[in-house]
């Protein structure tokens, strides 16, 4: 039997988290022809010094579609209140309907242990959905899944109560000027909000080539930390030279509350050049 081409799904709880954490998956999927649907539970409208919120709802709307479109992939914003997101019945039940409808292979999301309360909404939420996308009388309108998706958590580099498992790790270097594309499209969020709160705003440069060189250098040393922080795990799995030489990469550990990644579903679901 020949099975389908996997389909992603990424539950980010901001508008730019699904590229921050796993644009380079994304990318890959999409350059393999593999459907992806990458979605922002929160409707990404607290984080702006000098907008309003209604009018930074729709910008950040149409910058995330536009991210998405860089690979193909529909990119949606929900309606819960950015900066304000909790772990509800009706968050439960929407992720619980999003994947039965969309029938991902793989789910991507936050971890609960996060610095943010919307991340560890989202984690927690797609955590309880996890099991109950299979139980036919939750959510009965929307016909029940057999088994479980695989569940995996982004990357992050917190240690308390444990750090992450690193159980997958993808290279991103060939990726990243795909994910930057993606990133760019976050104008107000990139080029604007993250300056300003990171105390940052003088240094955005005005010209557009020099502004994606900005963004490619912030980025980049942004999540260097991750390898150094995984660098044990990375040796592991690509051996001691080029384990020990990679800067940026992806981490997922894959949730025990969902379906198991066994050899067959590694391959799969994370389809890693080897080369
Ligand atoms: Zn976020």
């Amino acid at each position: 039997m020949t099975l389908a081409d996997p389909r992603l799904l990424i539950l980010g709880a901001h508008p730019d988290d699904a590229e921050f954490h796993a644009g380079g998956l994304a990318t890959l999927y999409r350059s393999l022809g593999y459907p992806v649907k990458l979605i922002s539970v929160t409707d990404g409208g607290a984080g702006h010094h000098q907008r309003s919120r209604t009018t930074l709802v729709k910008t950040r709307r149409d910058e995330a579609a536009a991210s998405g479109e860089i690979i193909g992939a529909p990119y949606v914003t929900w309606d819960f209140p950015d900066g304000h997101l909790v772990n509800s019945l009706e968050l439960r039940d929407r992720i619980i309907q999003e994947i039965r409808t969309y029938q991902p292979d793989l789910v991507l999301t936050h971890r609960v242990c996060d610095y943010h309360p919307d991340h560890r909404a989202v984690g927690q939420a797609v955590q309880d959905a996890s099991y109950l996308v299979t139980v036919p009388l939750v959510v009965p309108e929307v016909a029940h899944l057999s088994t479980d998706p695989v569940v995996a958590y982004m990357a992050d580099l917190f240690t308390r109560p444990y750090p992450l498992q690193p159980d997958v790790i993808l290279d991103i270097e060939p990726l990243l000027p795909k994910i930057i594309e993606m990133l760019a499209c976050h104008q107000s969020q990139v080029f604007e909000f993250l300056p300003y709160n990171m105390g940052r705003r003088v240094q955005v440069p005005d010209n557009e080539e020099e502004k994606i060189a900005w963004l490619t250098d912030w980025f980049t040393s942004h999540i260097e930390p991750r390898s150094d922080h995984f660098r044990n795990a990375l040796v592991d799995q690509y051996g001691p030279a080029r384990g020990a030489a990679m800067r940026w990469v992806e981490v997922f550990e894959i949730s025990e509350y969902a379906s198991a990644l066994d050899t067959e579903a590694r391959q799969r679901l994370f389809p890693i050049p080897s080369g």
